[in-house]
Order: structure tokens, then sequence, then C-alpha cells
């Protein structure tokens, strides 16, 4: 997703460190200690305009929240939100998630979100996957044992791609659905792609992989 360009948003992205917290690697196995809690951590890799991070964590307070995306013409909405809801337990990187394993220690994180990605459709671009191999490499980097990860797309190519890759990867999966609102979730947090889809009538595909060592 890449909007027109927004000038003023890296001064604004700037003069908001506690929301868009710069130099992520500086908190890197000290998150418990950057939110003053114990509670667990949720992650979401290319969380766009921030709705799906916000409401996860307007939902659970006794869950800290973290987005990471890496365009300021698209972060700048997440600050916005940040700002109106005023949420001790959601914060956002403007990064970028091949550098996932610089921001998150061994075992810190307790699920990751991966929601609307880029398909990346040919073959030669692949890597790009947010659940490319490669990528999953450094999730299970960053989870906790027994740590999952939550995806959802629109898009049936690359549902079947993750379906592949998280299996042969060696997560195993669970709650697979082809139609999410069809099948229901209870607690279901929308993301903006997932409300546009949705509207038009197009299901979501949904799936958990669950990491063990
Ligand atoms: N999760 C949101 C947005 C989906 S669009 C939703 O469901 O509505 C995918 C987003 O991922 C885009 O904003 C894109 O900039 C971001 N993204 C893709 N690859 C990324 C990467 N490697 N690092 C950071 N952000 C990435």
């Amino acid at each position: 997703m890449r909007l027109r360009n927004k000038p003023w948003a890296p001064e604004e992205i700037a003069n908001n460190p506690h929301l868009i917290i710069p130099n992520p690697a500086d908190h890197k196995n000290k998150w418990k200690d950057y939110f003053n809690n114990d509670n667990p951590l949720y992650v979401e890799v290319g969380s766009g305009k921030g709705q799906f991070v916000t409401g996860m964590a307007n939902q659970h307070p006794e869950i800290n929240v973290i987005g990471i995306e890496k365009y300021d013409s698209v972060i700048i909405s997440a600050l916005e939100l940040m700002q109106q809801l005023e949420l001790p337990n959601v914060n956002m990187l403007k990064e970028d998630v091949q550098e996932i394993t610089d921001f998150f220690g061994e075992n810190e994180v307790d699920r990751l979100f991966i929601n609307f990605t880029d398909p990346w459709p040919k073959n030669r671009h692949a890597k790009r996957r947010l659940t490319h191999e490669g990528f999953l490499k450094k999730y299970v980097e960053i989870l906790k044992d027994g740590g999952e990860v939550h995806f959802k797309t629109d898009n049936r190519i690359l549902f079947q791609y993750s379906l592949q890759s998280f299996s042969e990867f060696g997560f195993s999966l669970k709650n697979i659905s082809l139609d999410l609102h069809e099948d229901g979730l209870e607690g279901n947090v929308m993301t903006e792609y997932e409300e546009r889809f949705s509207r038009k009538g197009q299901p979501i595909y949904r799936l958990e992989a669950v990491w063990k060592r």
C-alpha cells in the first residue's frame, strides 16, 4: 500500500517517539521494561494504517502490541489513530520486517500477525512474500516455544503458497478457514484491507501456525 507522498510525515513521526519508536534495537530483549509490565507481546508485520494493532490493543489491554510498517505515508495514519485513542499498550516501528531479529530477542514474542500482505505474484519475487521461508526463519528466532503466527489474506494463491511454506518449515497448522466471515471468529479484529475486500463479497482466508521447537 503506497499512498501519495506526504512531505510532512517524517517530521510528525520524529515528533512522536513515544508512539513510533525510533531505534527499536535499543529495546531488544527489554520490551517488558519498555511497557513496564510482564504482559504477552504481539507483533504485526506490515501494519499499514494501524487499524489492526490499535483494535487489538483496545480489545486486549492485558497484551502489548507492536506494529511494523516501513512507509511514512501509511504509518502516518497509524500515528493519528494512536494519538486519538491514547492506549498505553500499542506502538509502531517504522522499519523493514527484514530486520525484525534486530528488534526482538529470542523467545520475546508470543504471537505474530500477518494481515493482507503483498502477494508478490511473480515467482522471481517470492522472497519478498512475508510468508517466504526467509522470513519464517526470522520469525522463529523471536517467537516463544509454542508461539503462533496468525495469517489472513484475500489472495487465494498467496494462501496456498503460505500453507505450504509454513508446513514445510515445520509449523503445525490449525483453525484453517477458507471463508473467515462465513465461519466466524470470536473477537476478530478487522483490518483496513479486510473491510474493503469483504465488503466486495470476497472470502477471507485465515490460518494459525504454531511453532514448537
Ligand atoms: N495489514 C494492513 C495493510 C496491508 S498492506 C491491512 O490488512 O489492511 C501490506 C502492508 O505491509 C503495506 O503497508 C506495506 O508497506 C507493508 N509491508 C510490506 N512489506 C513490508 C516489509 N518488509 N517491512 C515493513 N512493512 C512492509
